[in-house]
């Protein structure tokens, strides 16, 4: 029998995999699909992480506990996985996600300027900013490197111990007397805890909270600059126009284009979204409208399209916490297009409520009961 399952090896179950094993925990993970597929919401070359949070206080506690982890990982790797490349929220001025990223940066004294729109054309003109729009640009944000972190973050799983299994879907999980019994193709597993990081999946193997998971499809792209103009210098950034949907643009980083996004895209919703289809015309034409209206210099050639699935609550709050019918399952399902960033605070959250240690950070605002 294990001490730990972790079913999902996607960002949140691997982090979850490397926190527990490192505290000398029996870990085995289990992952329906082949290692580093491109089938779920953790792939992709690069995430945006930024430092100000317009979403709301009730993540900074964990996003400040991200930032140091980020930088611990870097140091026990030697690797670099967030790259501070400065963040702007770009805004209508006045509008509410502009005024709680600077009321965010206030409460929390993180380092920010605000910037009019005659400012932020003239520290980068590549970006058109009509007038009356202005941003908040934190120095801290940045991209992280995302698929490098996610093979660190398995590596370092292994290294400490943990056994990491793919291709093994898990069909089925129940409780018998004071363990759980996990179902496979090839057989049944013992744990006495399970952590459940299926992310689309995860209403397949908890019924209950089916209903209260919006899975949506998402296309990014990356686009070679249209000008010889380096790019490379400008932050990160989303922008927000009234009414308008919130584009979000990641700058070339180690040699790619520019890499953009628009949340929510074309609005697909639904379970039989976690089957994918490929990006088509209209994908590619929906992330060149944003570039042609906020950095046309990056709409060049496409380099390429890659779809993903957010898996989104009505509140667009993240789901981490102990399952109220059996507390000895933890389930995480923190996405709804920007959990990534807290991924290894994440994992070290699911790792202390696992073992019975008391949270790093407070994580009642994150609990499935206010969804149920
Ligand atoms: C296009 C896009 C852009 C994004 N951009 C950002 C960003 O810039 N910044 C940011 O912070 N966040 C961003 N996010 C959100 C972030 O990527 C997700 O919140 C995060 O990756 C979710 O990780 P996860 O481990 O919960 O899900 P997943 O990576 O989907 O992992 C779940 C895993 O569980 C496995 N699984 C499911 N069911 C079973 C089963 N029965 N048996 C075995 N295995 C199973 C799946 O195969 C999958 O690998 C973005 C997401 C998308 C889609």
């Amino acid at each position: 029998m294990r001490d730990v399952i972790v079913i999902g090896l996607g960002a949140m179950g691997s982090a979850a995999a490397w926190q527990l094993a490192r505290r000398g925990a029996d870990v085995l993970g289990l992952e329906q699909f082949a290692e580093g597929h491109g089938k779920g919401s953790s792939h992709g070359r690069t995430r945006v992480i930024r430092r100000i949070y317009s979403e709301g206080p009730v993540y900074m506690p964990l996003l400040s506990r991200a930032y140091a982890l980020w930088d611990a990982m870097a140091a026990e790797s030697g690797e670099t996985f967030l790259v501070r490349t400065g963040g702007l929220d770009i805004a209508p001025e006045g509008a509410p996600s502009l005024t709680n990223a600077i009321a965010c940066a206030e409460a929390e004294e993180i380092a920010h300027d605000v910037l009019d729109a005659d400012s932020l054309r003239a520290r980068w003109p590549e970006l058109r900013v009509p007038d009356g729009f202005a941003a908040v640009h934190a120095p801290d944000s940045g991209q992280l490197r995302s698929d490098a972190a996610n093979r660190w973050m398995r590596k370092a799983a292994r290294a400490a111990g943990a056994e990491l299994r793919f291709d093994t879907p898990v069909l089925g999980w129940r409780r018998t007397g004071d363990r759980i019994a996990v179902e496979t193709p090839t057989g049944t597993e013992t744990t006495k805890r399970l952590v459940i990081a299926a992310g689309a999946w995860a209403g397949t193997l908890l019924p209950e909270i089916d209903s209260a998971l919006i899975v949506e499809r998402q296309v990014v792209g990356w686009f070679a600059p249209s000008t010889g103009v380096d790019l490379a210098r400008l932050p990160v950034f989303q922008v927000e126009p009234p009414g308008g949907r919130r584009y979000y643009v990641l700058p070339p980083l180690d040699g790619s284009g520019t890499k953009i996004g628009l949340y929510g895209h074309r609005g697909e919703r639904g379970p039989d979204m976690c089957e994918g289809r490929a990006p088509d015309a209209e994908d590619e034409a929906l992330l060149r409208s944003g570039l042609a209206e906020w950095l046309p210099a990056a709409n060049g050639g496409l380099e390429t399209l890659q779809e993903c699935r957010f898996t989104r609550t009505s509140d667009d709050r993240f789901i981490i916490g102990n399952w109220p019918e059996d507390e000895a399952v933890t389930l995480l399902s923190p996405c709804s297009g920007h959990g990534y960033k807290f991924a290894p605070a994440i994992g070290e959250a699911a790792a202390q409520l696992t073992l019975g240690e008391t949270p790093a950070v407070d994580l009642s605002p994150f609990a499935v009961t206010r969804l149920r």
